[in-house]
C-alpha cells in the first residue's frame, strides 16, 4: 500500500529574488563586492550590516533606482536589470525606504489609494476629472483602501491629513501603500528606525501577517527584535557577504562579531 503523498509546500523552489555577484561602483568607490543570495518567494529574509556597509545601495540596484556595475539581478528566475522602477514595481517588486515617504499633503486615505492606482485601469487623475467610470473606480479603490487601512490600525485616521500622523503611523501607512499595491516580493529599508518599542511590537506582527498572506520579504533592520522575525538573514561588510544562516548562528559568528563590535 502506497503511502498518501505528503501536502505540497505552498512555496516553490523558484526563488522569488536571485543575486548573482552583483557588484557596484560610485565613480572609483566600489561599494558592494560579489554578492549573490536568493530570497525564497515566501517568507522574511534579513539582510544585516554595519552603516556603510552597502544595504541601502543594494536595495537601490534591486528595486531598479541603480544599475549595478557587475552581476545580474533576477526576480522571478527573469533578468530585471534593463526594466524601470515602475515596471518592477507593476512586476510586484515593491520597496519601502528608509525615510517614510508619505505624501503630506494627501490624507491616509489616498496615500494608501497611490499604491493601487497602478492596478486601476481608468486612473487616479481621470478619477478627479470627474468620468463617471473613473468615479465608480476610484469608490472601490477607496473601499480597497479602507480595508487595508483596517488591517494596519489606521482606520482611525482614514481621513485625516497624513502630515498628522506619529512616526509610528507613518511607517504602517508606508506599508499599508506597499501592501495596495500587491507586492509579491516587499523589500523594507530599515522600518523600524524611529519607532517605539510597543510600535516596533506592532510592526513584528503586521510583517508576520503579511508572509502568512504568502508576501515574500527582504528586511533590512538594526533592530535584533524585529530581525527575529526573520528565517535567513545575510550580513554584509564593506560591500561584501561575510555570514548567512539563521539570526542565532550569524549573532554567533565570529566576522560577524568582529564587523560589529570591532572584537
Ligand atoms: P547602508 O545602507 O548599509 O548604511 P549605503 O548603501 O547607504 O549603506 O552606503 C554604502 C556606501 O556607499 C557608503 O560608503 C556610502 O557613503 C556610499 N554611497 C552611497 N550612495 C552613494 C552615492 N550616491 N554616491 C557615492 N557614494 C555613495
Ligand atoms: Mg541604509
Amino acid at each position: 500500500m502506497s503511502l498518501p503523498s505528503p501536502i505540497a509546500p505552498s512555496g516553490t523552489d523558484t526563488p522569488s529574488l536571485e543575486l548573482k555577484s552583483v557588484g557596484h561602483r560610485f565613480g572609483g568607490f566600489q561599494v558592494l563586492h560579489d554578492v549573490s543570495f536568493k530570497v525564497p518567494d515566501t517568507g522574511i529574509t534579513g539582510l544585516m550590516g554595519p552603516n556603510g556597509s552597502g544595504k541601502t545601495t543594494l536595495f537601490n540596484i534591486i528595486s531598479g533606482f541603480l544599475t549595478p556595475t557587475f552581476g545580474e539581478v533576477l526576480f522571478r528566475n527573469r533578468d530585471i536589470r534593463a526594466k524601470s522602477v515602475r515596471q518592477r514595481s507593476l512586476d510586484g517588486l515593491v520597496r519601502t525606504f528608509q525615510t517614510p515617504k508619505v505624501f503630506e499633503r494627501l490624507t491616509v486615505a489616498e496615500n494608501v489609494m497611490v499604491g493601487a492606482f497602478k492596478s486601476g485601469r481608468s486612473g487616479f487623475f481621470s478619477g478627479l476629472a470627474g468620468l463617471p467610470s473613473a468615479w465608480r473606480e476610484v469608490a472601490s479603490m477607496r473601499e480597497q483602501a479602507w480595508t487595508t487601512a483596517r488591517l494596519f490600525d489606521l482606520d482611525g485616521v482614514f481621513d485625516r491629513p497624513s502630515a498628522l500622523l506619529t512616526a509610528g503611523q507613518r511607517r504602517l501607512l508606508e506599508l499599508a501603500r506597499a501592501y495596495q499595491g500587491r507586492p509579491r516580493l516587499l523589500m523594507l529599508d530599515e522600518p523600524s528606525s524611529g519607532l517605539t518599542t510597543i510600535e516596533i511590537e506592532v510592526l513584528i506582527v503586521k510583517l508576520k501577517l503579511l508572509a502568512e498572506e504568502g508576501i515574500a520579504i527582504l528586511l533590512v533592520s538594526h533592530d535584533m527584535e524585529l530581525m527575529g522575525v526573520t528565517q535567513v538573514v545575510h550580513v554584509l561588510n564593506f560591500g561584501r557577504i561575510i555570514a548567512s544562516g539563521t539570526m542565532a548562528e550569524v549573532q554567533e559568528d565570529a566576522s560577524v562579531r568582529e564587523a560589529y563590535l570591532g572584537v
